[in-house]
């Protein structure tokens, strides 16, 4: 059977584990702002199987698996599966918008996936082209503890370490920070323009954006915001500690009440901080028309997207529940929490992960009975040229340099178990 030949070449250095891990992958060949046509019948079907950690990558419309050794050309990291003896955890491989690993909430009888998902603080969602981060939600009197909470930034903005070292406020003049209103370094400015509080710098924003004051909403709205001097853009928010600071002065209102972060993919948007109060509302309606409480304009958003249903506990507190609403392109969350990460064979959730223009499904599976050898079957695909990492350069930068495909008729075959004599772990043999 093709590749492979009387010889048989293993990879020691790659442990081989208890289950196998099954992936489906669907690729839709057009590129289309990494939206996924469910509707559409041109998504290409790709079985893989492994039973050992890998990395899943896109070769010219191809999904393959490559261990740490091996490399190739023009690849796409997608996935990262680890594979330890008792569960599997997988990872994004690339923090762009674009590659990022996304959980889909959906309810189609072609796509199973997750109904719904109870947020917390930091959770990102993606609605077509529209991200929205949850900075802050307070339903209880005693906020203290929920402050204390850690709150994954949105990296994308990346997080950095507010500085507090004794320099000069570049407006103030002042030497001296604290915790709540810390001297940082938010752009590239050096030397006496290095540094600035957060406060300073929280006046000076105040004046480049437009509040707009709703029924029981208040937006804050940026377009780009960039520093006078050095040009570089300004984040919306810093973490510091393990609390995010914005650069707008935000009045919270009273409890209870929600803030999110609204970006678009189109970076020419404007983007917005929508502060809601609650009141006694039992749910959140978000999309593209004008009754929703969350409003996104833009066409990649369903009319009516998205809801978030406000739920009271037995102890008092609440949870947030965040449901599809049979949108187009489906609800996305970044997925982070290793309750959509991780798996083991006695304990499986079905989760349909959305990676650019991928979906895909995990699952893990016993190995069959009949199976007596040690290893399971990965072979490449033939066409796709394979090689040991370490014949490469280590000085040599790997830059993925993807091209369209010229041609969108590909079709791909689904992968089968080969023979246990053609027996290759991943190893091309030269
Ligand atoms: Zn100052
Ligand atoms: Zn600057």
């Amino acid at each position: 059977m093709g590749i492979c030949t009387s010889k048989k070449k293993v990879d020691e250095n790659i442990q081989i584990v208890p289950y196998k891990v099954c992936i489906t992958a669907f690729i839709w060949n057009k590129e289309s702002h990494n939206l996924f046509d469910f509707e559409s019948n041109q998504a290409a079907k790709k079985e893989i199987e492994l039973d050992f950690s890998a990395t899943l990558s896109m070769v010219d419309n191809q999904i393959i698996a490559l261990t740490d050794n091996e490399y190739v050309n023009k690849q796409i990291q997608l996935l990262r599966v680890d594979c330890q003896q008792e569960y599997m955890m997988l990872s994004g491989m690339s923090q762009k918008s674009d590659q990022r690993v996304w959980a889909i909430l959906c309810n189609r009888p072609d796509f199973e996936s997750l109904n719904e998902w109870e947020l917390q603080k930091g959770d990102m969602i993606k609605l077509g082209r529209m991200k929205l981060q949850l900075l802050d939600f307070n339903y209880e009197i005693d906020a203290l503890q929920q402050q204390k909470e850690q709150v994954e930034n949105d990296d994308e903005l990346q997080s950095k370490d507010l500085e507090l070292e004794a320099s000069q406020c570049r407006i103030c003049f002042s030497k001296s920070g604290s915790l709540s209103n810390p001297l940082f370094s938010p752009c590239k400015c050096i030397g006496s323009m290095k540094y600035v509080h957060l406060n300073c710098l929280q006046i000076w924003i105040q004046q480049q954006i437009k509040i707009k004051n709703q029924q029981s909403s208040i937006q804050y709205i940026w377009k780009k915001m960039e520093c006078e001097i050095c040009k570089m853009s300004l984040q919306s928010t810093y973490t510091y500690q393990g609390q995010i600071f914005c650069i707008m002065q935000i009045q919270k209102p009273v409890v209870p009440y929600m803030i999110w972060k609204i970006t678009s993919d189109d970076k020419s948007k404007e983007g917005i901080i929508q502060v809601m109060e609650l009141l006694d509302k039992s749910e959140i309606k978000i999309g593209r028309v004008p009754d929703c409480d969350i409003k996104l304009k833009d066409i990649s958003v369903s009319r009516s997207h998205a809801i978030i249903k406000v739920i009271k506990q037995e102890d008092n507190k609440y949870k947030l529940i965040l449901q599809d609403n049979n949108s187009k392109f489906g609800t996305l969350l970044y997925a982070q929490s290793d309750k959509l990460l991780r798996y083991e064979l006695q304990y499986q959730q079905k989760v349909l992960y959305q990676i650019g223009r991928v979906l895909l499904y995990v699952q893990l599976k016993e190995k069959g009975k009949s199976y007596n050898k040690q290893f399971t079957c990965y072979r490449h695909p033939n066409q796709i040229q394979v090689f040991p990492k370490k014949t490469i350069n280590e000085q040599a930068t790997i830059v993925p340099n993807f091209e369209k495909d010229k041609d969108n008729q590909l079709s791909f075959q689904t992968h089968n178990e080969l023979n246990q004599d053609d027996i290759v772990i991943n190893v091309k043999q030269i």
